[in-house]
């Protein structure tokens, strides 16, 4: 930590995103980073060489304070080391990050750290369809013993996870994909801190985090982000965050990156670092929206229900949204009576909401899950996933919730 560091340690998290990290006396005194694209670095003595290979290959400690000289951008950056200091604050209880070229290179890097053939790992389904194709492509051919258990279904979760043996992930998405069953976080790792194996409990928080969600407060030992959706929040680029309470875990995660060469870019970091002050922002305007227009639509005659936290009728999942989440955030699903034909008409006559996968962005944007997002799964998935014909979701912009309802309506309508 540098002095400029020092000083402010101990400020919020909304005053820590624009202060921590950023020194402008090593960017010619710029207020904001520069953007550094240099591969290679030079070093200031063959000596200082030999001492930062030593600290990168793990085989000395750095000096309280020291900062190594730099190598080459596939081990790190000034941009990327720029932008983890600058997210451990948005994560409460978080001590450090890595980032990553995609949410899905930093899901695949923390399971490749912490899995090994002839392990297990309990995971809620649904999960985000590429993190499911990476556990049945790429993990159980790999000797990882996979077992899903429903979202939510609190009681299979403790079962399965006392059960199992060898167990070295607890993997989680709260709340799921369509359908926003959440899955209580401190129970869960309630159960996995009592398995003998001590696994790593973790938590893809790309929904609601880092704003409404904090699973390291609530017992995870890690979280996972694609910062792809909210965290950059204008839908103009690919970038990933892992997010540790114990700095050791990131330090394992960084040196498979390195390995798997799938850091962020210099220009994506600066990018998404200028994006971090106001995602608190973004999201909580999203939610605001989401909430004024999933309240509005519910008990539309053309949709047999809306699928929003604040609407919740099961008292489990209202207890668990109640302990912990801040905000419902900014995605709803309805589902249309008319089924896939009246979901397709919907789409085709939106026209402030774009018909588009993906979200988190200022932007609102609709899809039909079964037909793209959630497509690669089984009827019997989908079915216990409750992802129906019927089903569309969608992401909540910032702009004036009143125009959003007035093109819902006349899409609905129609
Ligand atoms: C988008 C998404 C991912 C994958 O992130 P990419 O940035 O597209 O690689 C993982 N998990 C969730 C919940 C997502 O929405």
């Amino acid at each position: 930590m540098s002095q400029h560091d020092l000083a402010h340690a101990h400020v919020r998290p909304r005053t820590a995103v624009l202060t921590r990290g950023f020194d402008p006396a090593l960017s010619f005194g710029s207020a904001r980073p520069a953007v550094f694209r240099s591969s290679t670095y030079v070093f200031s003595s063959p000596e200082a060489a030999e001492r930062a290979f030593d600290i990168a290959g793990g085989r000395v400690e750095p000096a309280e304070g020291e900062r190594p000289d730099l190598i080459y951008s596939r081990i790190s950056h000034p941009n990327a080391e720029i932008l983890e200091d600058q997210v451990v604050p948005l994560e409460p209880g978080a001590r450090a990050a890595a980032v990553f070229n995609s949410g899905m290179a930093a899901i695949m890097t923390a399971f490749f750290t912490f899995a090994r053939p002839n392990c297990s790992m309990v995971f809620t389904r649904p999960l985000y369809g590429g993190t499911m194709g990476l556990i049945h492509h790429f993990l159980e051919p790999f000797g990882v013993h996979c077992i899903p258990v429903a979202a939510g279904d609190m009681a299979g979760l403790d079962e399965a996870i006392r059960s199992a043996r060898n167990l070295a992930i607890v993997y989680m998405e709260t709340p799921a994909n369509p359908t926003l069953i959440m899955t209580d976080i401190e129970r869960s790792a309630e159960a996995a801190s009592r398995h003998p194996d001590h696994p790593v409990m973790m938590v893809d928080n790309t929904f609601l985090g880092p704003a409404f969600q904090h699973p390291l407060l609530l017992g995870a030992d890690l979280t996972l982000y694609s910062a792809t959706k909210y965290l950059s929040g204008f839908s103009d680029m690919v970038a990933g965050v892992a997010i540790a309470k114990d700095p050791e875990m990131i330090r394992r995660i960084l040196s498979n990156r390195v390995m798997f060469g799938n850091i962020l870019q210099p220009d994506e970091c600066w990018m998404l670092d200028g994006r971090l002050p106001t995602v608190a922002l973004r999201m909580n305007r999203s939610s605001k929206n989401a909430q004024r227009i999933a309240e509005a639509l519910h008990g539309h005659k053309r949709l047999s229900r809306v699928i929003y936290p604040t609407l919740f009728q099961d008292p489990e999942q209202k207890r668990i949204f109640d302990k912990q989440c801040a905000y419902p955030g900014g995605l709803f699903s309805m589902d249309f009576r008319g089924g896939k034909e009246a979901a397709f008409d919907f789409l085709r006559r939106i026209q402030i909401a774009k018909n588009a996968v993906s979200l988190g962005g200022v932007e609102t944007l609709a899809c039909h899950p079964k037909s793209t997002t959630h497509s690669p799964m089984s009827a019997e998935e989908l079915a216990t996933s409750g992802v129906t014909d019927g089903l569309v979701r969608v992401s909540v912009g910032i702009e004036d919730w009143r125009d959003l309802l007035a093109d819902f309506e006349q899409a609905l309508a129609g």
